[in-house]
């Protein structure tokens, strides 16, 4: 009696036990097939990165990812969460391609409140990609390759000649050097190499003006010889890294081209040959705008610079140098401006003119960063980084530096529209 007593109680607890497990892996099951928060945004006119804003268009967000873009009409239902904006323009969130937000201690947070989803560090301290959900997507190339005693470190810190991976500038004295500073960077999670080709001594640049207490040191200043620049583009493409190099003036533009760079981080300060410009358009090099922090550089150097190859059909992306005192931390609607009326080459400025300024800011800047293929676009299985703002933006670019919803990986950080 007492056995087949004790044989129910083990029965029992083992189908207890046997329940538990079917309702854990239930609930297991259940949490794997729960759906993604799904929210359908709707406005006046949605551009998704590409294409001319379309109207009576709607964006369908699922989790991290934006997962249809379609009519209203065909979306609508789809999302518990429906948000419809009105009289408003939805636009990927956009794209900082020159930064140094980490250096200067620039507030994350401030800028992706003010429409910048995805910054790329060009100089500073060397971090692995972060953020991207809900927070700023930082990347980083990490400290600038330089000449010993050359440019950056001569100028912001002056003391230290050798620099390293926790600063501004790493000195390189030879091809070797130069090669293992590339593996050491893209071991540490640089998205790109930088390099500086600066002898200084280009009036009106920012880097000509005192930084801190220390005085600007005597021009010419030393750079990188072409056996080195050339051993970093090689080191620098096997590991499938661009190049992108910092000059101002002739013979560092001249030593950036024909040692095969990507991509210059500004728009040169000085005057640049034609023939130079020619050069680098012909080598398919990107240039950086950065038009408004150099503003000062004047009309005969940095803006006909910017004029001869907007006639020439070189390839722009926006960049404002965010962390530079006379700029936004956020959207630059003037570096926008000043890129329309630069760049647009022979014909008078029209709608296909604004429209590339908009794409260098968001499809054609993701795509260059090589995180994800879809970044800065609205298009299915894009990161859900969307920015809106009341009004028409393609009339009015200042309406973007202050966006009245941001959306970051799917998670809304700003929204006025409550
Ligand atoms: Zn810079």
């Amino acid at each position: 009696m007492y056995l087949f007593h004790k044989d129910i109680k083990q029965t029992k607890t083992k189908a207890v036990c046997l329940l538990v497990t079917l309702l854990g892996l239930n609930f297991q099951a259940l949490a794997l097939e729960a759906p993604q928060p799904c929210r359908l945004l709707t406005a006046k006119q949605v551009f998704d990165g590409l294409n001319y804003p379309q109207t009576g268009m709607a964006v369908l967000i699922q989790g991290n990812k934006t997962k249809q873009i379609g009519t209203v009409e065909s979306l609508r239902g789809l999302c518990r969460k429906e948000l419809d904006l009105g009289d408003a323009t939805i636009l990927p969130g956009f794209i900082e391609s020159h930064a140094h937000v980490t250096f200067q201690n620039v507030r994350k947070d401030a800028i992706l409140e003010h429409g910048v989803t995805t910054v790329q560090d060009t100089g500073g301290p060397l971090q692995p990609v972060e953020g991207g959900q809900g927070s700023l997507r930082l990347l980083s190339t990490g400290p600038i390759i330089q000449a010993a005693g050359g440019y950056p470190l001569n100028v912001f810190t002056p003391h230290d000649t050798a620099g390293g991976p926790d600063k501004i500038g790493l000195a390189v004295a030879s091809p070797e050097e130069a090669q293992n500073a590339v593996q050491q960077l893209a071991d540490g999670g640089a998205t790109a190499i930088k390099i500086a080709l600066e002898p200084g001594g280009e009036p009106g640049a920012p880097w000509m003006q005192p930084h801190g207490d220390h005085a600007i040191p005597p021009t010419p200043w030393p750079m990188l010889s072409s056996d080195v620049v050339e051993a970093i583009v090689t080191k620098a493409h096997t590991l499938g890294k661009r190049v992108i190099a910092h000059v101002g003036e002739q013979t560092g533009f001249d030593l950036a081209v024909e040692s095969g760079v990507d991509e210059l981080a500004h728009m040169p300060c000085s005057t640049i040959s034609e023939a130079s410009l020619q050069k680098a358009v012909d080598a398919g090099i990107t240039f950086v705008t950065t038009l408004d922090t150099l503003a000062s550089c004047g009309p005969a150097g940095m803006h006909g610079n910017a004029f001869v190859l907007g006639m020439k059909g070189a390839n722009f992306i926006y960049g404002s140098e965010v962390a530079h005192d006379n700029v936004p931390w956020g959207i630059n609607g003037e570096e926008m401006h000043m890129m329309l009326h630069l760049t647009h080459g022979a014909d008078a400025i029209n709608f296909d003119d604004v429209m590339n300024v908009f794409k260098s800011v968001t499809s054609k800047a993701g795509q260059r960063l090589g995180m994800h293929p879809l970044l800065g676009t609205l298009a299915p299985g894009a990161p859900a980084d969307i920015i809106a703002v009341r009004g028409n933006p393609f009339q009015r670019f200042k309406l973007l530096e202050y966006p009245d919803l941001v959306m970051s990986g799917g998670k809304i950080v700003i929204n006025k529209f409550k």
